[in-house]
C-alpha cells in the first residue's frame, strides 16, 4: 500500500475533494449498507425497513390525535453542553435502565427553534406538534454533536471516584481514594505524596493577613488560591460564591481569555461596557445585508445551532445577501442555493487591515450615517428618531502627556457648575459649547485648543475627528498590502455595506484572536456604528435580560448570606488594575528610574485572564499561588503555545504545590492535577444558563438530573460532583455561606446549602417568579418529562406554594419569555453609546512601552508583548506560511469521546492552498510536518481551493493527547487510551512563547491578554 492510501486510511476522511471524501467513506458506507441488512452485530434486523432503530416515544393516534407514550420511556427537556451554547435539548430517557437513548431539541427552546412552542402550552400539546404533518415544523433538532454527547453518559473514560496521583506530576499514575480522605488531603495538607509538606487550604485561607506588605495592593494571603472554571456551564454562581465571598481569594479565571476574549472586549468597547463586554447579533428577521468577518455563520459564533438555522432560513426564503470574509472558505459560504453570497480569501490576521481599510473609505467618502452620529446624546437621539446615540462628536482630550488625555472633556473640567459630569460637544447651529444632554445636534468633526478650568490648554477633537484621522494613517493600498485583499474589493464591499441604510450589519467572533485582537475586533464592529444599525430592524441587538436563578433573586436572595466576605487585592493575571496604581511603579520612580517596561504586562481594561493566571502563579509575578482548584478548564489544550510554555513549570511542585482538578474526564490541564475530583456530565446534575447572544425575548435555560449520576456517592449519599466537593471543603473549614444557615429567604429565614439540591432548586424557585410566578405544573407534564421522577426531592427543599412552579420550569427546561414578531425589530435597547472613542482605553498606558492606548479602531499588525512586529523575530523567509483555526461543525474541544462524531469524520487534516502545496510538491494524503517557532505537529494534508494562498487551515478540536487518548494507570490498572481520541492535530502545539514576555508566557494579545491562535508564522514540509 502507498504512503499516501495508507494516511488517507489512517486518518480516514477529510472534509473537502470528493476522491478524499469518498476514499474516506469507503468503510463507514459499506458498514452501513451491511447494517441495513443483516445489522451492526451480524443478525438479522428486527425491521427490514428500520432496522434495530429504537421504538418511537410516542405514537400519535392516527384517527383521535391523541399521543401515547412508550412504555419505560419519558422525554425530559434540559441542556446540552456539547458546546457553550448550550441550547435546550429533548432527551428521551429509558427509565428502566436508566439510559438516555436520544437526544432532540427542546421545542419550547429559543435556541433551539425558530419559533419556538408558546411557553404556556402543555407539554402534551408540545410533543404532539413534533409529530405527523406538523412536526415537519414543530421539529426541534439538536446538532449533530449534542445528539451525540450522550455517549458521555457512559463512556469507559470518565472517572466516578476521588484520585490522587502516586507517581510524579502528570505521569498519569493514580490511585482511587474516598472522598472523605480526598476532603481531609485536601483541607489539611501535610506530606501528601512523600515530596515533602505540602500546605492545604486551610494554611492558606487568611483573609487578614497581608502576603506581601511590601507591595500591598496583592492583597491578603488567601489570593494565593487561584479557582478557574471552564466556561458559564449554569453552576458558576456556587464557585464565585466558594472563590469570592466564601474562601475570599481574588483569583478566578475562566475560558475565555482563550476562547473569544478578544472579540468581547473589542465589543465592550463600542459598547460603553468594560465589565459585561457585551455584544450584539444580526436581526436575522430584517437584516439585508450581512458581512462575517473572522466568524461565519452555522460554523463558528454563537449560538452556533441557531445561526445554522437562521441562515438557512433567509438565503432563502428572502431577499438577504451576505459575504465571509476568512482566510480559509467555510460551509456557510455556498452558492448551492442561491447565489446570493461570497467568500472574500484574505491573509490571517488581515482583518484589521481590512476593517480600517472600509471605515476610511466610508468617511473620505462621507457615507456613514451622518443623522446618527450628530446625535450627542439619548435627547438629541429621541428627538431625531434614531434607534441609539453615539459619543462621535464627544470631545477628546488630544494633546499628549496632560493629565486628561485619552478622556472625554467633560463640563467640570471647563468649570461648569451645572452639567458638569456631562460630556462636552460643540453646538452644530451655534458653534458654541453644549451638553451632551441637550435635545440637537453636534459638530462631526473638530479640532480646537481650549483653555481648561484649571488654566492649562489642550487640543480637544471630537471622536469621529481622531478615528479619521486614525483611519487615515494608511492609504488604502498599504491596507490592501496587509490584508492581500484587493483594494477595488475592499471599495466595493464598502459600498455595498454602506447602500442598505441601518440594515446592513458586519458581525465577528473568534476569528479575530490574532496578535493584535483588540483593535481588530474593535475595529470591525465600528463599522456597525457607521451605519447606525444598533437598536435598529435589520441592524444588530443585544439580547433579552435572563431570568434571576442563583443571584439574589424574588425568593431567595442567593447572592448574599450572613458573613459574605468580599475579596480584596490585585488578580494574578494583573488586569482591571494599572501598572501606574502598583507599588512597583512608585518604587521605580521615588528612585528615579524609567518606570516603563513593568516585568511583565498588566491588562487595565481586561477582565481576570486564565491566560495570564498560570505564568503569573508560576513566575511569582505578582505573586505565587501555592494552590490551583480548577473545574473542567482546559487551557493547555485550548491556549496556543501554553503547554511549550509552562509544561516543565506546572510539572514542579515547588512552584504550586496542589493542583486539584475537578472533571467528569481528564483533560490536559488536569492531567497536571495531584487530586481528581469526579463530576456529573449534563444530563446528571443542575444548572441554569443563559443565551450569549441572539435572542431577543427573556430566556434562562433549566438542566436537571434526568438519569441517576453514573458516580460514586459521598457518605451522605450526594453524587460526587463540584458541587458536593465545594460544599464539603466549605463546611470542614467552616467558611460562611455554606451550611445549614446559608440562604436566606424574602422573609429573612436561613435556608441550608449541604447539597447541590439545596442550590439549585431556591434557585429554580427564583426563575419560577421572576416577572411573575408561572403556573403550578401539571400531573401530566410531570409525567410525560419525567419531572415526577425529582418530585419528592422538590417537596422535601420548596415550600408548599414553590414546587409545583419549580417543576413547571423543569418540566419545560426553563424559562423563556414570549417570542416577539418575527419583523418586530430589537425588543431590548442597548441604551448607551456606541462608543466612538472609548476613554477607559484611551487614558490607559501600555505597560511595557509606556505609550497610551489608542481609544479608538486603529492599525497594529500582529505584535509580541514588547510591541515588536513578529516578523522581526520570525522572518517571512523562514516562516513563509500563516496558520489559521476555525470552527468544527463537529468537534468541541470536549466533545472527542463520542465514538459517533470519530466515526463521520475521525481527524482534522492539514488545509493548504493547492497552488502553495504544489510548489511544495505536496499533495493530497501526504503526511506533513507543520512547524512554527513554538513546535511542530505531524499531519495529513489536504489541498484546497478554498484557503487563501500563504495561510494553512486548522481545524479545532481535534488532537487530543488527553480525554482518554492516553494511558493512566488506576490502583496499578491500565486504563487504555484510545488512539482514535488522539488523532488529528491541534493547532494550538504550536502556538508560540512570547520571547518578550519576561515570564515566559505564550503569546497573547497585547491590549486584552487574550490567546493569539491566528496568524502563526509557520513552514510546512512533507515527511518521507
Ligand atoms: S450547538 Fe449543538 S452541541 Fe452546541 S449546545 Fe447546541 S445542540 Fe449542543
Amino acid at each position: 500500500m502507498d504512503n499516501k492510501r495508507r494516511n488517507l486510511l489512517k486518518g480516514s476522511a477529510a472534509l473537502g475533494g470528493l476522491g478524499v471524501f469518498g476514499a474516506g467513506y469507503v468503510d463507514p458506507v459499506k458498514k452501513a449498507a451491511q447494517g441495513l441488512l443483516s445489522g451492526s452485530a451480524g443478525e438479522p434486523t428486527t425491521d427490514r425497513i428500520t432496522g434495530n432503530a429504537l421504538p418511537p416515544e410516542f405514537r400519535i393516534d392516527a384517527e383521535t390525535g391523541e399521543l401515547i407514550p412508550a412504555e419505560g420511556q419519558v422525554v425530559s427537556l434540559t441542556q446540552c453542553l456539547g458546546c457553550w451554547t448550550q441550547c435546550g435539548i429533548r432527551a428521551r430517557v429509558d427509565t428502566v435502565n436508566n439510559r438516555v437513548l436520544r437526544i432532540a431539541g427542546n421545542p419550547y427552546h429559543p435556541l433551539s427553534h425558530e419559533k419556538p412552542q408558546v411557553y404556556d402550552a402543555p407539554v402534551r400539546e408540545a410533543y404532539t406538534g413534533l409529530g405527523g404533518d406538523p412536526g415537519i415544523e414543530g421539529r426541534s433538532a439538536a446538532c449533530a454533536r449534542g445528539a451525540a454527547m450522550l455517549e458521555l453518559l457512559d463512556n469507559p473514560q470518565r472517572i466516578t471516584r476521588p484520585m490522587k496521583r502516586v507517581g510524579p506530576r502528570g505521569s498519569g499514575q493514580w490511585q482511587t481514594i474516598s472522598f472523605e480522605q480526598l476532603i481531609e488531603e485536601v483541607t489539611e495538607g501535610g506530606d501528601l505524596f512523600g515530596e515533602g509538606r505540602v500546605d492545604g487550604l486551610r494554611a492558606i485561607h487568611d483573609t487578614e493577613t497581608l502576603m506581601d506588605p511590601e507591595n500591598p495592593e496583592y492583597g491578603p494571603v488567601a489570593n494565593r488560591l487561584l479557582v478557574t472554571d471552564a466556561g458559564p456551564d449554569g453552576r458558576r454562581a456556587i464557585v464565585k460564591r466558594f472563590t469570592f465571598n466564601a474562601f475570599g481569594t481574588r483569583n478566578f479565571g475562566h475560558h475565555g481569555s482563550y476562547c473569544g476574549l478578544g472579540y468581547r472586549v473589542g465589543s465592550g468597547a463600542l459598547f460603553d461596557d468594560m465589565k459585561g463586554f457585551t455584544h450584539a447579533k444580526l436581526d436575522w428577521d430584517r437584516a439585508r445585508f450581512v458581512i462575517f468577518m473572522g466568524t461565519a455563520p452555522a460554523h463558528a459564533g454563537n449560538p452556533y445551532k441557531q445561526q445554522g438555522r437562521q441562515l438557512a432560513s433567509a438565503r432563502t426564503d428572502r431577499r438577504f445577501e451576505y459575504v465571509v470574509v476568512a482566510p480559509s472558505l467555510p460551509n456557510s459560504s455556498s452558492l448551492a442555493t442561491r447565489g446570493n453570497n461570497n467568500w472574500v480569501p484574505i491573509r490571517p490576521a488581515g482583518d484589521s487591515a481590512m476593517a480600517m481599510a472600509m471605515i476610511r473609505w466610508i468617511i473620505d467618502n462621507e457615507r456613514y450615517d451622518r443623522d446618527y452620529l450628530i446625535q450627542p446624546g439619548p435627547a438629541a437621539q429621541e428627538a431625531a428618531g434614531e434607534p441609539s446615540w453615539s459619543n462621535a462628536t464627544h470631545l477628546v482630550v488630544s494633546s499628549e502627556n496632560h493629565a486628561l488625555t485619552g478622556r472625554i472633556l467633560r463640563g467640570r473640567d471647563l468649570g461648569w457648575t451645572d452639567s458638569a459630569g456631562d460630556s462636552v460637544v460643540v453646538d452644530a447651529v451655534s458653534g458654541e459649547w453644549m451638553a451632551h444632554t441637550m435635545p440637537r445636534p453636534a459638530e462631526l468633526f473638530v479640532t480646537r485648543e481650549v483653555v481648561l478650568a484649571d488654566g492649562s490648554t489642550v487640543t480637544v477633537k471630537s471622536a469621529m475627528q481622531r478615528l479619521a484621522d486614525e483611519a487615515r494613517r494608511l492609504t488604502l493600498s498599504e491596507y490592501s498590502a496587509e490584508c492581500d485583499v484587493p483594494e477595488a474589493t475592499i471599495e466595493a464591499l464598502a459600498r455595498k455595506f454602506t447602500s442598505y441604510g441601518k440594515q446592513a450589519v458586519i458581525n465577528t467572533h473568534g476569528g479575530v484572536m490574532n496578535g493584535s485582537a483588540f483593535y481588530t475586533s474593535y475595529a470591525i464592529v465600528m463599522l456597525n456604528a457607521m451605519v447606525g444599525n444598533l437598536n435598529a430592524p435589520g441592524g444588530t441587538f443585544v439580547k433579552g435580560k435572563p431570568y434571576t436563578n442563583t443571584g439574589a433573586g424574588e425568593r431567595y436572595d442567593m447572592a448574599n448570606f450572613p458573613g459574605k466576605i468580599g475579596p480584596k487585592g490585585i488578580f494574578l493575571s494583573r488586569s482591571r488594575t494599572t501598572y501606574e496604581a502598583s507599588s512597583e511603579f512608585r518604587r521605580k520612580v521615588e528612585s528615579g528610574r524609567n518606570p516603563y517596561p513593568a516585568k511583565a504586562p498588566w491588562y487595565p481594561v481586561s477582565p481576570p485572564l486564565f491566560t495570564e493566571h498560570l505564568c503569573s502563579a508560576l513566575e511569582g509575578y505578582p505573586y505565587q499561588a501555592k494552590i490551583w482548584i480548577n473545574h473542567m478548564g482546559n487551557p493547555i489544550y485550548g491556549q496556543a503555545g501554553l503547554r511549550e510554555a509552562i509544561d516543565q513549570r506546572l510539572k514542579d511542585p515547588g512552584r504550586i504545590g496542589l493542583i486539584i482538578g475537578i472533571e467528569p474526564f481528564i483533560n490536559e490541564t488536569n492531567a497536571y492535577a495531584d487530586y481528581l475530583v469526579p463530576d456529573l456530565v449534563t444530563y446528571e446534575g443542575w444548572g441554569f444558563s443563559k443565551a450569549w447572544a441572539g435572542v431577543k425575548q427573556r430566556m434562562t435555560s433549566a438542566r436537571w438530573p434526568v438519569v441517576e449520576p453514573r458516580v460514586e456517592k459521598t457518605a451522605d449519599g450526594e453524587p460526587i460532583s463540584m458541587e458536593a466537593f465545594l460544599i464539603a471543603v466549605s463546611k470542614r473549614l467552616g467558611l460562611p455561606g455554606f451550611g445549614d444557615n446559608a440562604i436566606p429567604d424574602a422573609d429573612g429565614n436561613l435556608h441550608p446549602l449541604n447539597t447541590a439540591a439545596d442550590w439549585y432548586l431556591r434557585g429554580a424557585a427564583n426563575v419560577a417568579w421572576d416577572g411573575g410566578p408561572v403556573p403550578e405544573a401539571a400531573e401530566d407534564d410531570m409525567r410525560l418529562t419525567g419531572v415526577d421522577r425529582i418530585a419528592p426531592v422538590l417537596q422535601a427543599h420548596l415550600k408548599p406554594e414553590e414546587w409545583r412552579r419549580a417543576a413547571y420550569v423543569f418540566c419545560r427546561g426553563g424559562r423563556f419569555g414570549e417570542a416577539p414578531a418575527k419583523d418586530a425589530g430589537p425588543v431590548t435597547h442597548w441604551q448607551r453609546p456606541a462608543t466612538i472613542w472609548n476613554e477607559k482605553v484611551g487614558s490607559n498606558r501600555h505597560s511595557l512601552t509606556g505609550d497610551y492606548f489608542t481609544g479608538c479602531p486603529t492599525w497594529h499588525p500582529p505584535r509580541f508583548a514588547d510591541g515588536s512586529r513578529v516578523e522581526r523575530h520570525y522572518p517571512v523567509d523562514q516562516w513563509p506560511l500563516r496558520l489559521t483555526s476555525y470552527k468544527s461543525h463537529l468537534q468541541s474541544p470536549h466533545s472527542i469521546a463520542a465514538s459517533r462524531l470519530r466515526q463521520i469524520h475521525p481527524y482534522n487534516p492539514v488545509g493548504i492552498n493547492t497552488r502553495d502545496a504544489e510548489a511544495a510538491g505536496i499533495q493530497t494524503g501526504d503526511r506533513v510536518r507543520l512547524v512554527t517557532p513554538g513546535g511542530s505537529v505531524e499531519g495529513v494534508a489536504l489541498l484546497r481551493d478554498g484557503v487563501k494562498r500563504g495561510a494553512v487551515a486548522i481545524e479545532h478540536g481535534y488532537g487530543h493527547r488527553e480525554l482518554g487518548a492516553r494511558t493512566h494507570t488506576v490502583d496499578g490498572t491500565p486504563l487504555p487510551g484510545d488512539e482514535a481520541i488522539g488523532a488529528g492535530v491541534n493547532l494550538n502545539d504550536l502556538g508560540l512563547v512570547d520571547p518578550t514576555h519576561s515570564s515566559g508566557n505564550a503569546w497573547v494579545d497585547w491590549v486584552t491578554g487574550a490567546s493569539v491562535r491566528q496568524a502563526l508564522p509557520a513552514r510546512i514540509e512533507k515527511v518521507g
